[in-house]
C-alpha cells in the first residue's frame, strides 16, 4: 500500500517512521510512504502556503493552490475544476485531517487498509481552505473530539492503524483481530451470545486484560484461572473481563 503525506513540516515523520511495525512494514516493502514539503508546490519567492481569511477574523488559513497542486502531482493527473471535477479513482481515498472532520474509528482503519494507496492532507495553523474538503479531499477526517494544532500527528494515527492491519505487518495477524475493536473470535462471541449482563449489546469490544510474570507482584496476584492452564475458563474469563471493562470505561459503546 502506499501513502503519500503533505505537510508543511516534512520531518515532523521522521519518528514515527522510524519505530516498529511502521518501520517494519516499509523495510519489507508493505507500505510504501512518501513525505511531500507543501512548499515544493509554492510558485513564489517565499514558498506561501497560507493566507488571511476571508471575512475577519484570527489566524491564517492554508491556501487551496498548493494542496491541489501537490495532490494532482502525486495523481500524475488533474482534478478538474467547478463544473467539470474529475471523479475519485477507486482504490484511493484522499483524506483531510480535520477537527470538524467524521470521526477516525477501527472500522476506518480496516476500510482504509483495503486501499491501494491513501493521501493524507495536514492542514495547519486555523484550517484549510473549504474547497480542498469539498472539492479535492474524498474524506474529511477527525482523530477525536480535541483540537490539536496540525494534521501531522493525527496523520502519523492514521498510517500507524491502518499499516498494522496490512497482511504481513503484524507477525500473527490474529492479533489484530483479538484485540480492543477488533471485531476477532472473542468479541464476535461476545455480540453474538446475547449472555450480556444487562445494558445490552456493545457495537465493539475492548481487549481484556493481559499479565505476565511475575505470579504475585507486591502483593496483587494474577487471577487464578489464567494460571490454572484450563483453556476454556481461560477464554470465558476473558471475555467476562473484555465486556466488564468495556461497560466500566465505554459506557458510550453500549449506546
Ligand atoms: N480551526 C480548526 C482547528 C485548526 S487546527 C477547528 O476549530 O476545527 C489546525 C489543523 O490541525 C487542522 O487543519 C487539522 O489538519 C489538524 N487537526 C487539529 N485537530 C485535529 C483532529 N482532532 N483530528 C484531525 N486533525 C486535526
Amino acid at each position: 500500500m502506499r501513502f503519500d503525506l503533505i505537510t508543511i513540516f516534512p520531518e515532523f515523520f521522521v519518528g514515527p517512521l522510524e519505530h516498529g511495525i511502521v518501520r517494519r512494514a516499509r523495510e519489507a516493502g508493505i507500505a510504501e510512504i512518501h513525505v511531500r514539503d507543501l512548499r515544493e508546490f509554492t510558485k513564489d519567492r517565499h514558498r506561501t502556503v497560507d493566507d488571511r481569511p476571508f471575512g475577519g477574523g484570527e489566524g491564517m488559513v492554508l491556501k487551496p493552490e498548493p494542496l491541489f497542486e501537490a495532490v494532482e502531482m502525486l495523481l500524475g493527473h488533474g482534478v478538474g475544476e467547478a463544473g467539470n471535477k474529475s471523479r475519485p479513482e477507486p482504490g484511493m481515498a484522499i483524506v483531510l485531517m480535520s477537527a470538524a472532520g467524521k470521526l477516525f474509528t477501527q472500522n476506518a482503519a480496516r476500510r482504509y487498509a483495503k486501499l491501494q494507496r491513501l493521501v493524507l492532507i495536514c492542514g495547519r495553523y486555523e484550517g484549510v481552505d473549504e474547497r480542498v474538503a469539498e472539492h479535492l479531499a474524498t474524506e474529511e477526517i477527525s482523530v477525536g473530539d480535541y483540537v490539536l494544532s496540525g494534521g501531522e500527528l493525527p496523520a502519523a494515527i492514521v498510517l500507524d492503524a491502518v499499516t498494522r492491519l496490512l497482511p504481513g505487518a503484524v507477525g500473527n495477524e490474529a492479533s489484530t483481530q483479538n484485540e480492543s475493536f477488533g471485531g476477532g473470535e472473542g468479541a464476535q462471541d461476545v455480540l453474538a451470545s446475547g449472555v450480556l449482563v444487562g445494558g445490552g449489546q456493545p457495537r465493539a469490544l475492548l481487549d481484556f486484560p493481559h499479565y505476565t510474570r511475575p505470579a504475585e507482584y507486591r502483593g496483587w496476584k494474577v487471577p487464578q484461572v489464567l494460571i490454572g492452564g484450563h483453556h476454556a475458563e481461560v477464554a470465558k474469563w476473558r471475555r467476562q473481563e473484555a465486556l466488564e471493562k468495556t461497560k466500566r470505561n465505554r459506557p458510550d459503546l453500549f449506546g
